[in-house]
């Protein structure tokens, strides 16, 4: 098993303003999975590709079990990437495809087929080795695109994107299915991906990316529950930050006083967030809560997304049990201390916080 250490890391490509990646540090310990979770365009096939060797950084090191890589070529890095396409060759069929790699390496007929049929059972595709990739459904095929990429048995898998363009029940399928592989294989794997629920349910560990910054690195529980910077929390789908000043507990923000408990800041100048499904919805006033109006709903399955004017400012809330209260409506918005978290303010504050 492989542990992964990139240390400053810095890209820019010709022609762009600002570096894809700049001074990017972050690990993986061996076997495990972490996965790189930012919009689009963040850097984090970037990241993979500097990893597999297909670009250079600028400066910066990478290393597999302490030993750089960056003049290792490519093809014996023993690192393998799988694509959002399977990109399977279209006139070969299922097992000559996977065996591909073997090829390559001058295995033996025995070994090949042995191989073949052990990374078919793995994927739990067995029986379809003369299938050619046109007769087997998106899924199937990067079942086969995984079998190909592990049949050699790289150190360290790279994953980008590889189930965004699967249909809901097909992706959460091989999402169990890679995640399985994963775990019974041991093998170090970065995830490159854009949704968040993704990434939460299949990483040990999520990066955060934005603009070619790590913004955390954590368990996906804690950066759920305690993202550590505006920005992280942001990325994490919270939308309500409070700043204030604190003090004795109280948090003076301009809407009003607001307990907040736990392991608080220093007094002074904080700043404290809310997930959306944390703040309740009540009828009468309590502690604090704040009065709201409902500007507008929208019925979600399994929970209800409001809007909602709180003074001079929104504030978005999801309730997993709808208020009959049409929009327009009147209520109150509680932010229970409990669920209130301070957070390092990473933001020029153009927004108006609450
Ligand atoms: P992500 O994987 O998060 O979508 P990328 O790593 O693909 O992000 O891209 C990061 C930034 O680098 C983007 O602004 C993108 O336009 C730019 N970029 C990526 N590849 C190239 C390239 N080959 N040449 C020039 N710019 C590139």
């Amino acid at each position: 098993m492989t542990a992964i250490a990139l240390s400053h890391l810095t890209k820019s490509y010709p022609r762009q303003a600002t570096p894809a990646l700049a001074d990017v540090s972050l690990a993986a310990e061996p076997g495990t999975l972490l996965a790189l979770l930012g919009a689009s365009g963040s850097g984090k096939s970037t990241l993979l590709k500097l990893i597999a060797g297909v670009e250079a950084p600028d400066s910066g090191e990478i290393t597999f079990d302490g030993r750089s890589i960056l003049r290792v070529p490519a093809h014996r890095r023993g690192a393998v990437l799988m694509f959002q396409k399977a990109y399977l060759f279209p006139f070969l069929s299922v097992a000559e495809n996977i065996a591909f790699g073997l090829r390559v390496q001058g295995a033996s007929r025995a070994t090949i087929q042995a191989e073949v049929r052990r990374m078919l059972a793995l994927v739990e595709l067995p029986g379809i080795e003369h299938k050619r990739p046109a007769q087997l459904s998106g899924g199937e095929q990067q079942r086969v695109a995984l079998a190909r990429a592990l049949v050699t048995r790289p150190r360290v898998l790279l994953l980008d994107e590889p189930f965004s363009s699967l249909d809901p029940t097909v992706r959460q399928t091989l999402q169990e299915a890679v995640r399985r592989i994963q775990g019974e294989l041991g093998i170090t794997t970065l995830l490159v991906t854009h949704d968040r629920g993704e990434a939460l349910a299949m990483a040990d560990r999520v990066a955060l990316i934005e603009r070619g910054e790590v913004l955390a690195c954590d368990t996906p529980r804690r950066l759920f529950e305690r993202p550590p910077t505006c920005r992280a929390a942001r990325l994490m789908g919270v939308t309500t930050f409070l700043r204030g000043e604190l003090a004795g507990g109280w948090l003076q923000s301009r809407l009003g006083a607001l307990a907040v408990c736990g392991p608080s800041p220093r007094e002074g100048r904080a700043t404290y967030a809310i997930r959306p499904e944390q703040i309740r919805l009540r009828c009468l006033p309590g502690p604090n809560a704040l009065p709201a109006r409902i500007l507008a709903q929208t019925f979600r399955g399994e929970l209800s997304e409001y809007v909602l004017q709180v003074g001079d400012a929104t504030l978005r809330v999801q309730a997993f049990q709808p208020v009959a209260i049409p929009a327009g409506g009147e209520l109150f918005v509680e932010l229970p201390p409990e669920h209130l978290f301070p957070v390092c303010d990473d933001e020029a504050s153009s927004e108006r916080p609450l």
